[in-house]
């Protein structure tokens, strides 16, 4: 007898169906089903510091000559920058049209206790690039710290002379090609994983959810609707003409990864689905996925970037703060490093929203405004955040002359 399989993102969505589902009516019943989820994200979480090691690693010595990376690194970094300022713009654009802060009472705010100490300065963003310790970045699973002494590793092979630069491409090519196999294992059990992981928060949500005050869905609209503009407007246009590739075509082929950061809220967490996705998929090579995936995963948040944006001038307009068009420009660039510094992680957003208000000296308490539809919003920003990831290594690609399968 044939079993009828039907296709992962398929599944995927099912799950999350079946999981809201769930999660809504039979709340009590959420602590059978939530091991899965936690495991899950323990399994993706393990294959994490070893896949980015060992993919930067042999993609970098792909790369052969360090002009080569210069570039690369410099398109990569223009990419980034460039599309997470259009998606602040967007987002400022929209939040001024609509104005959602405007007259609300301001009875429902929440504590906000100790997320003011979380977030980093710009300054600590910068000296976390620079493990003290590379043993204990590893350990602690700071990203950048891991992607940076990677990258230099990497270099150095190619500068090693004789035998040993061999030995040691090959070394690491192999240690990749067994993470990868790890991280497709693993995917097989994304269904089960979200399904675990989204009953357990709607359970924790639904009653929150429910009681959201008119204008703080209004503000939910505008991120979404700004989200949704960068995401299925401005991203295909650079796909399209400046990647001379197949926006949507792409889109599809990275259901799965969208899904799963939809599903998880976390970049990080879906890294080792989206380079499955892209270089399987998508037909991106390793050595462009390897390089630019981990680190846009990492400071490539433009869904973070927006909704930064538009949180900020919701407080400032709730509290009735006019902001100057020079306190917006700042607005637009915090917004900008806020995104840069957060961690791929759920609700990371939220606590780097301090350093955007405090440097336009926006009460800090404000933060309590927009706690209660953080959750929902983290899960749509997110899957911005992945999908731009996803763009920009294709864009690149066809830059560097790559066919890929997505190619016009
Ligand atoms: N959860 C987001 C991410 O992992 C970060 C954020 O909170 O905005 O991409």
């Amino acid at each position: 007898m044939k079993i009828i399989k039907l296709k992962l993102h398929w599944q995927i969505l099912i799950a999350l169906i079946l999981s809201v589902f769930f999660g809504y009516f039979v709340p009590d019943g959420v602590k059978y089903v939530a091991w899965m989820g936690d495991i899950f994200l323990r399994a993706l979480k393990m294959v994490i510091i070893p896949l980015i090691f060992s993919s930067i690693i042999s993609g970098v010595t792909s790369m052969g000559e360090g002009k080569n990376l210069g570039r690369l690194g410099l398109k990569t970094l223009t990419y980034y920058l460039g599309t997470s300022t259009l998606a602040i713009v967007t987002g400022l654009f929209v939040v001024n049209i609509v104005k959602p802060g405007i007259g609300v009472e301001m009875g429902f705010t929440q504590s906000v206790e100790g997320l003011a100490e979380n977030a980093g300065s710009v300054k600590d963003i910068f000296y976390r690039l620079i493990p003290d310790n590379v043993v204990d970045a590893m350990a602690q699973g700071s990203i950048l710290s891991v992607i940076f002494f990677a990258v230099i590793f990497g270099f150095f092979i190619t500068k090693v002379e004789g035998k040993y630069k061999d030995s040691l491409t090959t070394f690491f090519d192999a240690i990749f090609e067994v993470m990868m196999k790890i991280t497709l294992f693993i995917i097989k059990f994304t269904p089960f994983g979200i399904f675990g992981i989204v009953a357990r928060e709607v359970a924790r949500n639904s009653d929150q959810l429910a009681s959201i005050a008119g204008s703080l869905a209004i503000y939910s609209l505008c991120v979404f609707v700004a989200l949704m503009i960068h995401a299925f407007v401005s991203l295909p246009l650079i796909v399209r003409f400046i990647g001379k590739a197949r926006p949507f075509a792409h889109m599809k082929n990275m259901i799965t990864p969208l899904l799963t950061a939809f599903s998880t809220s976390s970049s990080s967490a879906t890294l080792p689905l989206t380079m499955d996705a892209l270089e399987n998929n998508s037909g991106v090579s390793n050595k462009i996925s390897s390089f630019t995936l981990p680190l846009g995963a990492t400071i490539n948040m433009d869904g973070t970037a927006l909704y930064e944006c538009i949180a900020a001038m919701f407080i400032a307009q709730v509290y009735g703060v006019e902001l100057s068009i020079a306190q917006q420009a700042l607005v637009v660039v915090t917004a900008l490093l806020a995104s840069i510094g957060a961690a791929g992680i759920p609700m990371a957003g939220l606590v780097m929203i301090t350093v955007v208000l405090t440097a336009v000296g926006l009460p800090l308490e404000g933060i309590g405004l927009i706690l209660a539809v953080d959750r929902i919003l983290d899960m749509i920003r997110t899957s911005v955040n992945v999908w731009s990831d996803s763009c920009g290594a294709v864009t690149i690609a066809r830059s560097e002359n790559e066919e890929t399968s997505v190619a016009i």
